[in-house]
């Protein structure tokens, strides 16, 4: 192994599917080394959740990437953003599903030691990287630990993304995750 390999640090990726899992990855192995986190919750129905965790899953093993699975608790998600349903994306209801991710993403970093994290949420332009940079940036200060704030959809990241995506067959889903989203 090389010496620069060896110093690499650790960063948990929360993965929210590997659409955009797989370019982050491939962007971010130069620098760290990474353990993938799968925990959306938000995902509905639950057969739309199997399918992306099986991608992931797949791609993990092609990448020779550490993949941890969260728990899937898809009522008790509803019970977070009640009374925001109706919100359009970019609203009060995905600001409370990036901070219910990233937490938990911040605390398996924490129990895990794992110095760096960060998420492929800002891969896509539907999402709000500045709202997620926030969240990520208290949640750095509550853990003590250290947020990757990159906005992942910079210099044509999306549109790589979605390139790497097609090169390897991976699949790609037409609404962001939960019901409300699929109107
Ligand atoms: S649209 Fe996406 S980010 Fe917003 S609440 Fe639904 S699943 Fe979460």
């Amino acid at each position: 192994m090389l010496n620069s390999e060896r110093l690499k640090p650790k960063l948990l990726l929360h993965v929210c599917c590997m659409g955009c899992g797989a370019y982050v990855s491939d962007f971010l192995k130069a620098d760290f080394e990474l353990i993938l986190y799968f925990f959306n919750p938000n995902i509905f129905p639950k057969e739309e959740y199997n399918i992306r965790l099986k991608e992931t899953e797949r791609i993990a093993k092609e990448f020779n990437l550490e993949l941890i699975r969260g728990d899937y608790n898809h009522e008790n998600w509803l019970k977070q953003i009640k009374g925001y349903e109706a919100n359009p994306e970019r609203g009060e209801r995905c600001r409370i599903c990036y901070r219910q991710r990233l937490e938990s993403t911040a605390r398996l970093a924490k129990t895990e030691k794992i110095k760096y994290f960060t998420s492929t949420l800002s891969v896509s332009p539907h999402k709000d990287a500045n709202a997620i940079k926030m969240i990520g940036k208290k949640l750095e200060e509550k853990y003590n630990l250290k947020f990757l704030d990159n906005d992942f959809k910079k210099n044509d990241g999306f549109k790589k993304a979605v390139k790497f995506s097609k090169d390897l067959n991976i699949y790609r889903q037409n609404y962001c995750g939960c019901e409300f989203s699929r109107r």
